[in-house]
């Protein structure tokens, strides 16, 4: 695909050869997420960031990312503090916002609005996640963080052995990082969820047509073994039709310091697209892993930042002149070297 002026709304957009060179790009950009470097390349040019789900990483990484490219960022974070909440329609608001902005980042809770949102745009949307149906961003910056971390271990893409655990039926970042993995060979998935929250048909129809292992488990402990990746979500509650409805799910399957020594191997890598629910009735993803250095969690959310620098540097086609509008930084900073990407002795 040509990343330049292109919506970003779905990872269907991508075939492997456009993976490899946005990560190329963002391995480029890694000096100036971690502020050894600035550059200014993006200034005059402004980001809308229109939020209209909470959200914490995927909207203030976004926003970093584009000021760390020199540009600026207007933020709507609710639809009661835009128009939408006086009856106006998406395609009204894309063409007035557009107007005002040189990208669009859109968060939205109905599957397809995103889209809907682009076809009235006159600069390019980028899907920051729209209800159940997908998540393109969060996908890539996982992607990136799992062949970081398997490059770390010795081992290639191709061939990875990955279990996803939750709620896979409303789990936006599952579904797009599920469909991306296609693209690789030999993918082994396990799909690890209560019944009744296993993963859309037609997404694990994309991996078995590409020829991958998906097995189905109803086990955690079944469910996690032999794997190179253990990939939790929590789950999805703003999905379902009561609050009663996920307090039958939640806490099912927790995932803690004993159950991945039981089950996983020594170095097997522990995502999750955050937040985690730490509540005591959830925990799929428990506080006493965080001293464990196969725990990769913030190391993604790093990768968040360096992956969506390159997105705008590239939709915005700004890639070849990064450089020429670089200088070191003059502010003290702290190192953001990735903190613990190793393997456990
Ligand atoms: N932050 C991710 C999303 O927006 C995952 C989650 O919320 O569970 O989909």
């Amino acid at each position: 695909m040509d990343f330049v002026g292109s919506h970003i709304l779905s990872v269907d957009q991508f075939a492997r050869g456009d993976i490899d060179r946005l990560f190329a790009v963002a391995d480029a950009l890694a000096p100036f997420a971690r502020r050894e470097r600035i550059t200014r390349v993006l200034q005059g040019a402004i980001l809308s960031n229109m939020f209209f789900e909470p959200s914490t990483r995927t909207r203030v990484s976004f926003g970093c990312a584009f000021n760390l490219l020199g540009g600026d960022v207007r933020e709507t974070t609710e639809v009661k503090s835009s128009a939408l909440a006086k009856g106006e329609s998406l395609h009204d608001t894309a063409r007035v916002l557009s107007g005002y902005s040189d990208v669009i980042v859109m968060r939205h809770p109905q599957e397809g609005s995103v889209a809907e949102f682009a076809t009235a745009s006159r600069v390019p949307v980028i899907n920051g996640g729209d209800g159940a149906n997908e998540h393109p961003s969060q996908a890539l910056l996982d992607l990136y963080t799992v062949r970081q971390e398997i490059r770390a271990r010795g081992r290639t893409m191709d061939g990875l052995r990955i279990a996803v655990v939750g709620d896979l039926k409303f789990g936006r970042a599952v579904h797009s990082l599920l469909k991306l993995l296609a693209l690789f060979e030999g993918i082994s998935v396990n799909l690890v969820s209560p019944p009744g929250l296993e993963a859309p048909s037609d997404v694990v129809s994309v991996l078995s047509n590409a020829g991958h292992e998906a097995g189905v488990y109803h086990d955690l402990g079944d469910g996690i073994h032999h794997v190179d990746i253990l990939y939790v979500t929590r789950t999805q509650e703003e999905r379902f039709a009561s609050p009663e409805e996920a307090d039958r799910y939640r806490g099912l399957f927790r995932v803690n310091e004993a159950i991945y020594t039981e089950h996983c191997e020594p170095n097997t890598v522990i995502m999750h697209p955050l937040p985690r629910d730490s509540r005591a009735q959830a925990q799929e993803l428990d506080e006493d892993l965080n001293a464990n250095p196969n725990l990769a969690i913030f190391r993604q959310t790093d990768n968040g930042v360096v992956v969506r620098m390159a997105l705008f540097a590239m939709i915005l086609d700004v890639v070849d002149q990064v450089h020429d509008h670089a200088r070191p930084v003059t502010w003290y900073t702290a190192r953001r070297t990735p903190s613990g990407l190793g393997t456990r002795s």
